[in-house]
């Protein structure tokens, strides 16, 4: 079974490998060696001034971000189960919340993100995902937060990057923190939660807040090559690795070209079927496809072509399917998954079966 769900995404072999080395205790000159060298590369990759790691999913490190960076007042953009989470989050710690919601295809607009700040000088923190996951939308963040920026420098930009980190270059001139989880582009189990962060960022922290996502506190010992808790060891070994793999080996331009090229070819196969892409900005780490028969395609992908997509949340379940692009993924597995697509739509008789799908694909992915 090919798996080409937006996370998680399959961990490659060598990184299996590290992380089935017998166990390190995490108090030792061994493994603060290790420590140090993946925190290095961490921030080669994120690009921000300084950052820290929590053994959480994702969502860890958009609760730390919000307890830890929010002291007054949140303006969240709302486009999908993500930034609803933030919503979610900021009101779970008794934040004020402004909302900016949109429909889940449609991208933040500078304008609003302006007019919010301008009507409420109390907000002191910006949320925003770079890709809102529900539905593969790219929103204008490095923009908005330029915007921001102008406007009132002290207001804190709080990027999700979950699905962008990895997958593209980001501007992070004007982002005060940036976050980045393990079982997406890093490519490693789910359990370990990145936050790129900015000297404006860390100012802000002051003395931290909350216990086991206090950012300053964890910040501190993280500076030292250890954590404040136990570490995840076995996910930091394998963070090494990928980093490695994906920094020294590959590089992350020819990364971030491989994976435009995959996400390009995929969205332009898809249309060449007559499918409809959902969102109105396509971010290059999925390709999110909407369709009455959603369901039906996703499950004749499975059973009889042996590959796993993503279905859609909430109001879109049943209407979108959403293929991966994140990671390292082989471009003879990219242009399957396309034609088992072609495949589906001709089991489900809407059209003959012409390899199409993977023609078009494997033309514009290897373009000179
Ligand atoms: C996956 C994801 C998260 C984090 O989810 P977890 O299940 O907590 O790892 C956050 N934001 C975005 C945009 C995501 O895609």
């Amino acid at each position: 079974m090919l798996l080409f769900t937006p996370g998680p995404t399959p961990v490659p072999e060598r990184v299996r490998q590290v992380m089935a080395q017998p166990s390190l205790h995490h108090r030792t000159p061994e493994f603060t060696k290790i420590f140090k060298e993946a925190r290095e590369l961490l921030l080669d990759l994120l690009k921000t001034d300084d950052g820290v790691m929590f053994a959480s999913t994702g969502t860890g490190a958009m609760e730390a971000c919000v307890t830890n960076l929010c002291h007054k007042k949140a303006l969240i953009v709302n486009a999908g189960k993500f930034g609803e989470r933030f919503v979610k989050i900021a009101k779970a710690f008794g934040k004020e919340v402004v909302e900016l919601r949109y429909d889940w295809d449609t991208a933040a607009k500078v304008e609003d993100v302006k007019n919010a700040l301008i009507e409420h000088p109390d907000i002191d923190a910006f949320f925003i995902q770079i890709c809102e996951s529900a539905g593969g939308l790219r929103h204008p963040v490095e923009d908005i937060a330029a915007q921001i920026k102008a406007i009132d420098p002290d207001v804190t930009v709080v990027a999700d990057g979950i699905t962008a980190v990895g997958v593209e270059p980001i501007d992070v001139s004007n982002i005060d923190a940036l976050i980045a989880g393990s079982q997406k582009a890093l490519m490693l189990p789910p359990g370990l939660a990145m936050v790129g962060l900015s000297h404006h960022a860390m100012r802000k922290l002051g003395d931290g807040a909350g216990f086991y996502f206090n950012i300053a506190s964890e910040l501190k010992k993280q500076r030292e090559g250890t954590t404040a808790y136990t570490a995840p060891t076995t996910l930091i070994i394998g963070l090494k690795e990928i980093l490695t793999i994906m920094i020294k080996e590959i590089g992350l331009d020819e990364i971030y070209d491989q994976t435009d090229r995959r996400a390009t070819a995929t969205r332009v196969a898809l249309e060449g079927l007559g499918l409809k892409l959902y969102p109105e900005k396509p971010a290059n780490a999925m390709t999110a496809i909407y369709d009455e028969q959603a369901e039906e395609i996703r499950k004749i992908m499975k059973n009889r072509y042996g590959v796993n997509v993503a279905g859609g949340q909430d109001h879109l379940k049943g209407k979108l399917f959403r293929i991966n692009h994140m990671g390292l993924i082989e471009p003879h597995e990219a242009s399957w998954v396309v034609n088992a697509v072609e495949m589906a739509l001709r089991d489900l008789g809407r059209r003959e079966y012409e390899g199409l799908a993977n023609k078009i694909f494997n033309e514009i992915y290897f373009e000179e």
